[in-house]
């Protein structure tokens, strides 16, 4: 800690590097070490490196090229196009100063295929002695179109009296990712010092057996061979980031990433959870008065969370299930089984319009058996509000629905046992703590029940879900059919409007979706205000409703309440009405603009309808001309209702990061691997996890710190 200290103090000072630092960097670890000890590290410097994530050798280590390039090939001049990249060995013909809008220093040269100029805003008189008339030049940069030639400006480059020689073995040349003021030149610089002076410090944390199993380079060998590849590299692979010394890197990190979820699993299981084991006869009396038989998936998943909830730790329980599955009924069972056990339950909705359906089905389930359910949300008048509190700190309030507001600091339970958090995608991860640690007294943690209909793949569960326990609903309630789809143009509205029309007049119910319209939720609302105006007018026979995200919740329950009930035909909507929606009676569904919503959004609308035994249909309408992506988006959702297939083509078309949660479980901050590409390799990694925290848990905390970063922040996450 001393050590530390001085080091800090140091930072303030001119970093002249003296004979105590440099015994200081032969002694401490690169992890250790700052990059104020480097030669050439000022405060000036270590700050922009500061805005890259660097503050130690360690960090510089892993600060791997984002590309390369390989300056072993000349381009002649008369080949090189505006926008290229290249290197250029010339001969200098002129050298001048510039007095244009601005000073520069013009040089031109020309290797006997064409001319070029190099320019330079900032030059001192001895640059410009050295590029005088006659001398050679190889300089590195992008070619831009100038006035007469093409151009560079402020290329790399050498002078030379003599040809330049072109080192065959000079190999790939490493970009780095960069911040203002800091050159590739210095960066190449600094690495190539820190790979000489403090590379052969650099822990291997990988156990020898299993780089030998998988065939994997030291640790300490793919860093220098990832940011100074030797030239008979195989470059195809090096680009497509698949070469073994990359991959050992990428494995090493989704490793890390693994390990810190399972450390905060067994954090979570360290804490104490009320066990819920008595059985007084709710759960029963709940699925008798629920008038259907629960499916088999349904039965089965609440027998895990059963078992679960009688445990004294805190369950932390995903629950992932197709839109229709119904999940909604397996989060019943819980809240009953968690009232019996004298606790109080949460549940959390995205969104105010599913936080109020939540409250009606929840509400409509138990206070008929006794049991006082409340709802909460921002819009509830303060004096309300302050009552509710009061009821939930006295525990008087035994269930209590709501959305985010639930969070707000003021809320205090008396004895909260179980938080249920639906379509858990739309929450950060950081709103779901702010619950957990609501009920969560010194040494008591409630348990979490997380549900979701964004399915994610097994192999992608096993190891970036590993600090949360996976339950699937799969299986629909009998008598299903899957819902009809048709992607059709905006040309042929007055067919579909025909087709609303006789879907109502034959007793069935529609929605017409208007999703947003560039990003505004304003445009949204006014495009669903002109939509109800419209089909009102084309379809006066028909009772039209208007429900978006800006009215006021009482007109807005009104609407849905008439849509509810039967007596509004069609419901014009804004995407509100996404999640969680239920009205069995409505069959026909019309998504306006389809093409602007992802995968996952448009199964989730979708999933509004054919909830009943009808036959339901979706009309995807889009504004042509569609791009290739749109186009790939439309057809997959009319080919497929099968939500798993639909989460992972968006995988495929969007990559990782949108998939529920990963962005607040921190993938996206992964540096190296690649969860499409790399993703062969998670069945390892799930194992080799699994081995070392039995074993080595040392080493398990260090790959957490190397490569997380934040370990302890993100292990109590
Ligand atoms: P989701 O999984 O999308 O949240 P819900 O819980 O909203 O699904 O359930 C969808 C619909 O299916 C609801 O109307 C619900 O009452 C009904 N449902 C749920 N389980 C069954 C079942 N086992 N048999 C018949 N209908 C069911
Ligand atoms: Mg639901």
């Amino acid at each position: 800690m001393e050590t530390r200290q001085r080091l800090t103090r140091r930072d303030h000072v001119v970093p002249a590097k003296t004979t105590e630092s440099a015994s200081l960097a032969a002694r401490l670890r690169p992890a250790e070490l700052p990059v104020t000890e480097l030669p050439g590290v000022g405060r000036h410097i270590a700050l922009k490196l500061a805005r890259l994530g660097i503050r130690t050798v360690q960090d510089l280590l892993f600060h791997l090229p984002s590309r390369y390039q390989d300056r072993t090939k000349v381009t002649p001049i008369g080949a090189g196009r505006a926008g290229q990249q290249v290197v250029v060995v010339a001969r200098i013909e002129h050298t001048a100063v510039s007095f244009g809008r601005r000073r520069s220093l013009l040089c031109r040269f020309s290797d006997g295929t064409g001319a070029m100029t190099m320019r330079l805003f900032y030059f001192t008189a001895a640059q410009k002695n050295q590029l005088r008339q006659g001398r050679w030049v190889k300089c590195f940069g992008e070619l831009r179109r100038g006035a007469t030639t093409l151009e560079m400006v402020h290329p790399e480059y050498r002078v030379t009296d003599e040809e330049p020689k072109i080192d065959g073995a000079e190999g790939l040349t490493p970009i780095y990712p960069s911040t203002d003021g800091l050159g590739q030149g210095k960066l190449r610089r600094l690495t190539g010092e820190v790979l000489n002076r403090h590379l052969g410090r650099v822990v291997e944390l990988l156990p020898g057996s299993v780089l030998h199993e998988l065939d994997y380079p030291t640790l300490q060998e793919a860093l220098q061979k990832i940011h100074r590849p030797p030239v008979d590299t195989d470059t195809e692979r090096l680009y497509a980031g698949t070469h073994p010394f990359q991959q050992r890197l990428a494995f090493e990190e989704m490793l890390a990433y693994h390990l810190s979820l399972r450390i905060a699993r067994q954090r979570r299981r360290s804490h104490l959870a009320p066990a819920m084991s008595e059985d007084r006869g709710l759960l029963q009396v709940f699925l008798r008065c629920l008038g259907f038989d629960p499916t088999h998936a349904q039965r089965r998943v609440i027998d895990e969370i059963l078992a679960d909830l009688r445990r004294p730790e805190p369950m932390l329980r995903l629950v992932q299930g197709d839109v229709g599955s119904g999940k909604t009924v397996v989060a019943g069972a819980a809240i009953a089984w968690a009232i019996d056990n004298g606790s109080q339950v949460a549940v959390m909705a995205p969104t105010e319009l599913l936080a109020e359906q939540h409250y009606k089905t929840i509400a409509g389930w138990f206070a008929p058996l006794g049991v006082q359910v409340d709802w909460l949300t921002g819009r509830v008048p303060s004096g309300q509000r302050s009552a509710l509190m009061d009821k939930l700190e006295s525990g008087r309030a035994q269930v209590v629905v709501g959305t985010h507001a639930l969070f707000q600091g003021v809320v205090r339970f008396q004895n909260l046992g179980l938080a249920v958090v639906d379509e858990q995608h739309r929450f950060g991860v950081g709103q779901r703590l702010a619950l957990r640690d609501k009920g969560k007294t010194a040494a008591r943690m409630p348990h979490q029940l997380v549900m979701t209909a964004t399915p994610i793949p097994r192999t992608l569960a096993m190891t970036f879900y590993a600090d949360l326990d996976v339950s699937s609903v799969d299986q629909l309630p009998p008598g299903r059919q899957p819902v009809e789809t048709v992607v059709l143009p905006e040309t042929r509205r007055a067919e579909v409007v025909a087709r609303v029309h006789a879907a109502c007049t034959q007793g069935r119910q529609a929605y017409w979706v208007c999703p947003i319209i560039d990003e505004s939720e304003a445009l949204e609302v006014q495009a669903a205000t002109e939509t109800e105006a419209d089909l009102a007018r084309s379809l006066p026979d028909l009772r039209v409703g208007l429900a978006h995200g800006r009215m006021k919740a009482q007109d807005k329950e009104v609407v849905m309440q008439c849509f509810r009930n039967g007596e509004v035909d069609l419901l014009v909507a804004t995407t509100v009405i996404e999640v969680g929606v239920d009205v069995p009676n409505a069959s026909l569904m019309v998504i306006d603009n389809a093409e602007r919503l992802g995968l996952a959004q448009l199964h989730q609308l979708r999933g509004r309808v054919g909830r009943g035994s009808e036959q339901a249909c979706c009309v995807l309408l889009y504004k042509p001309p569609l791009g290739l992506d749109a186009r790939t988006r439309l057809a997959v959702l009319r080919d497929t209702t099968d939500g798993f297939e639909i989460s992972r083509k968006d995988l495929e078309l969007r990559g990782p990061g949108e998939l529920m949660g990963t962005r607040q479980a921190g993938l996206t901050r992964l540096m190296v691997a690649d969860l499409i590409r790399d993703r062969t390799l998670l069945p390892q990694v799930e194992r080799v996890g699994r081995e070392l925290l039995a074993h080595q848990p040392e080493t398990a905390s260090a790959l957490v710190s190397r490569w997380v970063g934040r370990g302890e922040d993100y292990a109590n996450v």
